[in-house]
């Protein structure tokens, strides 16, 4: 529940702010010059703040689509993120946004026409490109969705330029809005999965797999594009058994001929986001071990690497076809 809620100035009387607010009626409204005041502020600490984060409403002002990073795509040839919103509710030990952002709070970005105006922009600049937008690099896209509406806002722009994609990545089970809509063909609902292991210890206040795959049957049923996504593949000694057993559930429920994408990488982080992280969680054992620096990158060894990777295509290849498995893989 959300107690605190910093408005900027700017977006004061811009109808979203009010609705957002209105769904939290208990919530000390403050208001504010910038969100960065509040969100770059020094000497914050992330995992305290975590407990319990205050939501900043704020205006993006430029930036409001990127190119994704390197190796960020699932077969289009011009690939984009924006971010409607930074942060996310849920709290996975290996979230590279705890090593990104000094505050936990969330920021939602209400100037969402001018979000869909660059969009619509990139599509038209690009007109002879397969463009790819992906909506969940700095947040989850469907996790506050009861909140910001963010499916209900931004889906209509590609249903009217249905050559462009785009994705939303997701552990939550807010489908709702989805369901009450027809599905898009230029959308892939992506969901994220690591091993029920893995996800109890480390992926705090998500739902649980079952939940995830019961959300994924109710869009494959409703003629939802779906994608699996298993990035970061997070490595213990008997990986093996445990990703195997992963795949088995998830194919036992999920038409793989109906599946749009499915992408895999190991554990990674920018090497500075690492210290951070590092910084913050000091004891954990997720960071201790088979890690390497590469390229200003922090990752598990190419031993390591380069056998999980490999193991994963192959079980993988058994239930999707190569085209649509698309693994990011390191520069040695
Ligand atoms: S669901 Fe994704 S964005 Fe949210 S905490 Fe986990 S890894 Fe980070």
């Amino acid at each position: 529940m959300i107690e605190t809620i910093y408005i900027e100035e700017e977006i004061e009387d811009h109808p979203r702010t009010g609705e957002i607010c209105r769904r939290f009626p208990q919530a000390r409204l403050i208001p504010c010059r910038h969100y960065g005041e509040i969100f770059n502020r020094k000497n914050q600490n992330f995992r305290l703040q975590k407990v319990q984060p205050a939501l900043i409403l704020a205006k993006k002002f430029k930036n409001f689509v990127l190119d994704a990073p390197a190796g960020y795509g699932i077969g289009g040839t011009c690939n984009y993120y924006f971010s409607h919103m930074l942060n996310c509710i849920y709290d996975c030990r290996y979230c590279f946004l705890q090593g990104m952002y000094r505050s936990a709070n969330y920021v939602v970005f209400v100037n969402y026409e001018d979000f869909t105006d660059a969009i619509i922009k990139k599509i038209n600049d690009n007109i002879n490109c397969k463009s790819f937008f992906f909506s969940g690099y700095d947040c989850d896209s469907l996790a506050l969705e009861p909140v910001t509406r963010f499916a209900d806002n931004y889906l209509p722009i590609f249903r009217r330029y249905p050559d462009a994609c785009i994705e939303l990545r997701t552990k939550s089970t807010q489908i709702r809005s989805l369901l009450k809509i027809d599905p898009l063909p230029n959308c892939v609902i992506a969901f994220s999965f690591t091993p029920e292991e893995i996800s109890n210890a480390l992926e705090h206040g998500t739902p649980s797999i079952d939940k995830r795959l019961a959300a994924m049957v109710k869009l494959q049923k409703h003629g939802w594009k779906l994608g699996l996504r298993f990035d970061p593949l997070i490595y213990q000694d008997n990986y093996d058994e445990i990703y195997e057993r992963l795949f088995n559930i998830i194919f036992s429920k999920i038409a793989a001929e109906n599946l749009h994408s499915v992408s895999l990488g190991t554990l990674r982080f920018p090497e500075t986001y690492f210290q951070n992280i590092i910084r913050l969680y000091p004891d954990e054992r997720l960071f201790t071990g088979s890690f390497e620096r590469k390229q200003g990158m922090r990752t598990y060894n190419s031993h390591i690497e380069q056998s999980m990777l490999q193991y994963c295509k192959t079980r993988l290849s058994h239930y999707v076809p190569a085209q649509i498995l698309f693994p990011c893989e390191h520069a040695a």
